[in-house]
């Protein structure tokens, strides 16, 4: 018998059967995705330069000028999950030693500074409150920052999926602008689920993710640039430092700068699929439907969690996200225990923290498909049961 060359056998673990259980994903994401988007991933592939995928990627665009409430001709999604997003709009925005402000209320804006100083910018991290738009302190808490630093981006977080916080922007575009300052805004837990309006808000950058509200799984993650913010990129006196995130490429693989179109990388083209059909159901049920459906069932649920006696980490109601809501950690309990309890004895997910809320809070999302009441009520259950068998006696 000839002995094998291989001294590496085949892993036992690739020889059975590939395993997903069924769960109900009520975390901050990823969310469930629903059959008419899971069969369009499943489709078989195409050519990434063939007509038929150039269209999709132009009915993706269609769908996020929609989603985003924007006119602007650069706008795409990129080949990436919302980290891939983020970086993208620092690295064409930015060049070294230009000066970014960026507003830190939870994990977003922590990440942004860490990619904007990577970048050799010089990022100024601005811990910042929630402020809403009528107590007179916001957008002019940012005018301070703008003046002494003279950034020529600020960073803000519109749903900071760590602490369940909204962020207003009403009248932040417009002071930036009357400072030279471009505002970039990152709606990944957010788009779809709350409003948000790119150009009447006066916003240059706005990026998503695929895999919350829009029901797609992760893998691409919708972006758009305004013309000063174009501008600005075009003025570039260097090469921004990614090929691979480079939006002159990628404006021209998207049609976005009316050359033909050339190949710059093999798209995932059954991430597009499955984003064409999350931006076509959000599209049929409406961005005020969708609004409506994530702010009903976030008040359902709310007042599900203070029936238990449980108490809701951001106070006043109208700072709260409406696609993920979070619990301070009851006493008595370890949020691990929790946790674990739901995903075992109910299939459900929900998290504890995430960076500066690690610890403090429970996090439940609600985004598109998953947003519904039933949902609600079998979550609301699953904690009553949790509750009822989870306490320790003794931390
Ligand atoms: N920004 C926010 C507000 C998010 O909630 C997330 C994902 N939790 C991201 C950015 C990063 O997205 P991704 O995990 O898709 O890279």
């Amino acid at each position: 018998m000839a002995t094998s060359l291989l001294r590496v056998p085949p892993p036992q673990s690739l020889l059975r059967p590939l395993a997903v259980p069924e769960r109900l994903l009520l975390g901050p994401g990823p969310s469930n995705v629903p059959p008419r988007i899971l069969a369009a991933g499943g489709r078989q592939l195409l050519g990434h330069m063939h007509p038929e995928v150039l269209q999709v990627m132009d009915e993706i665009k269609a769908g996020i000028q929609y989603a985003f409430q924007t006119q602007n001709r650069l706008t795409l999604a990129i080949s990436g999950t919302g980290h891939c997003a983020m970086e993208a709009a620092f690295l064409n925005l930015l060049e070294h030693g230009d000066t970014v402000l960026v507003a830190v209320n939870g994990i977003w804006g922590q990440r942004a500074a860490d990619i904007a100083r990577r970048l050799g910018t010089l990022g100024t991290a601005r811990q910042h409150r929630w402020a809403s738009p009528g107590d007179g302190h916001f957008p002019l808490c940012f005018m301070q920052g703008l003046v002494r630093h003279k950034p020529s981006v600020l960073f803000i977080t519109h749903g900071e999926s760590s602490t369940g916080v909204l962020q207003p922007l009403e009248g932040l575009g417009k002071l930036c602008h009357r400072h030279g300052c471009l505002l970039l805004v990152d709606a990944v837990a957010s788009l779809g689920g709350t409003p948000i309006f790119m150009d009447q808000q006066e916003i240059d950058v706005l990026y998503s993710g695929s895999q919350k509200v829009l029901n797609a799984p992760p893998g691409s993650a919708p972006i758009s640039f305004s013309n000063q913010a174009r501008e600005k990129m075009l003025r570039r006196k260097t090469k921004p430092p990614s090929f691979y995130l480079d939006m002159g490429w990628l404006a021209n693989y998207w049609g976005c700068d009316g050359e033909p179109r050339r190949y710059h990388h093999t798209a995932p083209i059954n991430s597009f699929f499955s984003l064409r059909e999350g931006l076509a159901m959000l599209a049929e049920l409406g961005l005020e439907s969708s609004w409506e459906r994530h702010r009903a069932n976030c008040a359902q649920l709310c007042k599900g969690l203070s029936d238990l006696g449980l108490e809701l980490f951001v106070k006043e109601e109208k700072a709260r996200l409406p696609t993920i809501t979070t619990i301070r950690v009851p006493e008595g309990y370890d949020w691990k225990d929790i946790i674990a309890f739901l995903m075992d004895n109910h299939a459900i997910e929900i998290t504890g923290g995430l960076g500066p809320s690690v610890g403090k809070v429970l996090r439940i999302g609600l985004m598109g498909c998953n947003s519904t009441s039933g949902n609600v009520d079998r979550v609301l259950r699953a904690l009553r049961d949790a509750l009822g068998c989870c306490r320790r006696s003794r931390l």
